[in-house]
């Protein structure tokens, strides 16, 4: 089995781990490059804690950013575009958030891709303060892992109109940052970790989740104290930090 896969498939498995609640069911999905032309998604109707190399889709890049940039698409031309990108058509069908999943591999530059759906980050972004909780930092692990600039998605009807406006948001930061982000926050949905390795996506998910209760568990003690913007800066370019996200990046 091609290695990549093989780690992915561990990766969804790890990720669904029922001790995380990060994702049940069907809920979430993960990918990461194949070739240069290609990528591996979860296929719809999946499940990350059972999945194996037959619930992935190899899908080819460009096809599905094709779609993206033809403005006037149905649904059911979304859904014979997204099987016409399959790099073998005997596979099953990629789910609608394979755009997400294209962008983040093909025109971001990650490697690796995880979506969830954290109870814990869910209770934030599903309440009527949406992402806001997250745009001021509370412990330092979570700017180490998680970066000091979340990408914030409003809830969007799924599809292109979505994937269109997370395209747009992602060449934004990259441009302002010069790199990657390593968190995306879409409100009323969930989340999407971005790394390079397999435990990249896997530590920023589990430090999400940690933040997330965090910040929940702050609001019984009189709401959260935010560390300063110098506090933050400081944190995110300590040597002492980089050292340690190195060091998370290489656990496996
Ligand atoms: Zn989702």
């Amino acid at each position: 089995m091609d290695e990549n896969l093989a780690m992915l498939i561990e990766l969804s498995h790890q990720l669904a781990d029922p001790a995380f609640n990060l994702a049940i069911l069907g809920e979430g999905n993960t990918s990461t490059r194949c070739d240069q032309e290609t990528f591996w998604v979860k296929a719809s109707g999946s499940q990350l804690a059972t999945i194996d190399s037959h619930g992935f889709s190899r899908v080819n890049g460009r096809a599905v950013l094709d779609l993206l940039d033809n403005q006037q698409l149905s649904d059911a031309e979304i859904e014979t575009g997204l099987k016409s990108a399959l790099a073998d058509k005997s596979m099953k069908k990629p789910s609608v958030e394979t755009f997400l999943h294209a962008i983040c591999l093909f025109e971001i530059g990650v490697d690796w891709v995880a979506h969830t759906h954290p109870i814990s980050a869910m209770s934030i972004l599903c309440s009527t303060a949406g992402a806001d909780p997250f745009k001021q930092h509370i412990f330092p692990d979570e700017i180490v892992v998680c970066g000091q600039a979340p990408v914030v998605i409003p809830y969007i009807d799924p599809g292109l109109p979505l994937a269109r406006y997370i395209r747009n948001e992602l060449k934004r930061y990259l441009d302002a940052h010069g790199e990657p982000p390593k968190l995306m926050l879409m409100e009323n949905h969930g989340i999407v970790a971005l790394g390079m390795q397999p435990a990249d996506v896997l530590n920023i998910s589990l430090m999400a989740d940690k933040w997330s209760r965090t910040i929940l568990g702050t609001y019984t003690m009189g709401g959260p104290k935010y560390l300063s913007q110098e506090q933050v800066e400081r944190i995110d370019t300590r040597p002492d930090e980089a050292y340690r996200r190195r060091l998370l990046s290489s656990l496996n």
